[in-house]
């Protein structure tokens, strides 16, 4: 979706930008365009992300004919309306749609008489650089390293950055199942629905572990201090002539992440192997309904 406001930011020849330019925003500017009452899902949400990516497109004046003096971003201090009143459209004397080569007069900035404290400041905050008459206007977007637009840089500076987590490559990896991988997630960041916690907000739950109806169920009870399912893990891993350490899940967890790195066979059967096991148990598990609306 910004990628589609990187495109209207500063035009191009396309069917689809010319239906939007004449069905959309007529003779407003994309900046400006109030949003209807009744439109599209797509349009409404385009319009709504506006203020996210405003201040992120630039505009380097050329000739100025292609950048709005009063809302695109190519002042210092940003679009000239997002930080002063349409007071200081009236003060310059010039027309709300016009384009910046109003003011460039060659190969340099030409504004008429300051009328107002407000167009003082705008003449003595102008770029560093002189606008050049002989090349066009260019749209720059910050974010990216060659100014042009791109998803990933994009993501890049939307989101929080966190450093990754050490049992990142043990759940995420091309030859997984997603439905593994995300049952295995769930696991580890302790959000199962095992009956310690369905016990929280419903006293009446039954919370003895189903499958060796002995001990309570926790979250780390299941994986694999349970008598059943440390059976099957020891089993499984007998099979890979690795015997049962018998760690608690936390602590195999880490131990698991040290030692299941890399990309041999081997190390992807052992990875596999952890998922389906954890899936396995799952299945028994009341917290398995859970996890059947998520996953299906
Ligand atoms: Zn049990």
């Amino acid at each position: 979706m910004i990628r589609y406001i990187w495109i209207l930011s500063f035009g191009t020849n396309n069917l689809w930008y010319s239906w939007i330019k004449a069905y959309h925003l007529k003779n407003s500017n994309l900046w400006e365009a109030k949003t209807p009452c009744t439109c599209s899902w797509n349009w409404r949400k385009l319009l709504h992300l506006r203020p996210l990516v405003r201040l992120i497109i630039q505009h380097y004046i050329g000739n100025g004919s292609s950048t709005s003096l009063w809302f695109n971003n190519w002042h210092p201090d940003g679009p000239l309306l997002l930080k002063w009143s349409p007071r200081v459209v009236y003060d310059s004397g010039l027309p709300i749609h016009v384009t910046v080569s109003s003011i460039v007069h060659g190969d340099s900035w030409s504004w008429s008489a300051a009328m107002s404290i407000d167009l003082f400041e705008i003449k003595s905050h102008m770029p560093s650089y002189n606008p050049n008459s002989n090349v066009n206007d260019r749209a720059c977007w910050l974010h990216s390293s060659n100014g042009t637009y791109s998803a990933s840089s994009t993501l890049a500076s939307l989101r929080t950055p966190h450093p990754f987590v050490p049992w990142f490559k043990l759940v995420w990896f091309p030859q997984n199942i997603p439905r593994m991988s995300f049952i295995l997630w769930v696991a580890i960041r302790g959000r199962l629905s095992t009956q310690d916690r369905i016990y929280k907000y419903d006293p009446m739950a039954v919370t003895t572990c189903v499958l060796c109806n002995t001990h309570p169920e926790s979250h780390a009870h299941p994986f694999f201090e349970c008598l059943f399912s440390r059976a099957i893990w020891t089993q499984l891993m007998n099979i890979y002539g690795s015997p049962w350490n018998g760690l608690c899940w936390n602590a195999f967890i880490d131990w698991a992440s040290t030692h299941c790195r890399g990309n041999s066979p081997t190390i992807i059967a052992n990875k596999l192997c952890l998922g389906v096991a954890v899936e396995s148990v799952c299945r028994l598990l009341p917290a398995h309904l859970v996890l059947v609306r998520w996953t299906s």
